[in-house]
């Protein structure tokens, strides 16, 4: 595939994209290991460290490692948008004839980097996964909501999306171009990709530990992207709801013959319990169904303001023309 060209800059063969949110700590490892793989491949590439509203030293640090790192490429947004947003705007100023997208904190080893780009030019696919086969390093916790997401996805989704494939991945230019047609605002790309059903390969690699600072996902943004990846893709839990009514719907007539057959025998005074149940289960039976219901509403109403995920407070790629 042939780089895609730039007047202004040359061509750029491979982009590499990483969301960065306060990983001062990180960042001078993460340059250490990736400069001297990518400047091993002896391709142009650019790195495009999308910084996603950071309070720490991170900008500085930034902006010093670009001084001695000209393929360095800053793109900063104007505040926290999330981790997915910051994915979406490295994806859509990318140059390269492949990106790939990889976290700052070096739980995915660079290393990978030249395999992923042999494999997809060896075979001609447009999408190479990061399959994470050991996740020892990753606390159990993690492990298993991880197993969780990624069993509920594939029956939910469907089962083309590869299990423990993160955000470590290839894309050739015409899937990121693909991509950037979609009128999608909120993408969740690790179910969006293997959707769009490109020709896809797999490299397996250890999930390795975060070698600096602390995780970003807390277990708020974590549910989030659960509930975000359910509604997005699925439309189950809506029929759940009417699964949930028709279930109601039984026992409802069974509790009025048994109403009816109590009353015939004159027996109808004690009954609270049984009241209290009733009235409890129903409430919580409708009260779970409208939030549900709730969930995909929010999401139309989200997509109806279709505003931007994110907005570019800076390139430093366009300060230079
Ligand atoms: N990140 C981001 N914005 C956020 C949260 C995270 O850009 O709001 C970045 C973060 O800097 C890192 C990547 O997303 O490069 C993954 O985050 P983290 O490693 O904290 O997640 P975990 O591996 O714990 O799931
Ligand atoms: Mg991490």
């Amino acid at each position: 595939m042939s780089a895609v060209h730039d007047p202004h800059r040359g061509p750029v063969c491979l982009s590499i994209v990483v969301p960065v949110f306060d990983e001062e700590e990180a960042l001078p490892v993460l340059a250490a290991r990736l400069r001297p793989v990518l400047d091993g491949c002896e391709e142009p590439y650019e790195v495009l460290a999308v910084d996603d509203g950071s309070t720490d030293k991170t900008p500085r640090l930034l902006e010093d490692l670009r001084n001695v790192w000209p393929q360095l490429r800053i793109v900063t947004l104007r505040r926290n948008s999330g981790h997915q947003a910051a994915l979406t705007a490295g994806l859509h100023r990318a140059r390269g004839a492949y990106v790939i997208s990889m976290d700052a904190d070096l739980q995915d080893p660079p290393e990978v980097i030249p395999d992923m780009l042999a494999l997809a030019r060896a075979d001609g696919l447009d999408v190479v996964y990061g399959i994470r086969m050991d996740r020892s390093t990753d606390s159990g916790f993690k492990r298993r909501t991880a197993a969780a997401y990624y069993w509920l996805m594939r029956r939910l989704a469907g089962s083309y999306v590869p299990a423990q494939a993160g955000d470590f991945r290839l894309l050739s230019r015409p899937v990121v171009e693909t991509l950037k047609t979609l009128p999608e605002q909120q993408q969740i790309y690790r179910l969006l990709i293997p959707w769009l059903g490109f020709p896809g390969g797999q490299i397996t690699y250890q999930r390795g530990e975060r070698v600096a600072g602390t995780t970003k996902y807390p277990l708020h943004k974590m549910i989030l992207l659960a509930l975000d990846s359910v509604t997005s893709f699925s439309a189950v839990p809506l029929r759940l709801a009417t699964a949930l009514g028709a279930f109601s719907l039984v026992v409802c007539l069974a509790f009025l013959t048994w109403t009816l057959v109590v009353h015939a025998t004159g027996n109808t005074l004690p009954g609270w319990t049984s009241l209290i149940i009733t009235v409890l289960f129903f409430g919580a039976v409708q009260l779970f169904c409208v939030g549900m219901l709730g969930e995909y509403v929010a999401r139309i109403y989200t997509a109806v303001q279709a505003r931007p995920t994110y907005f570019v407070a800076r390139d430093t790629d366009e300060e230079q023309r």
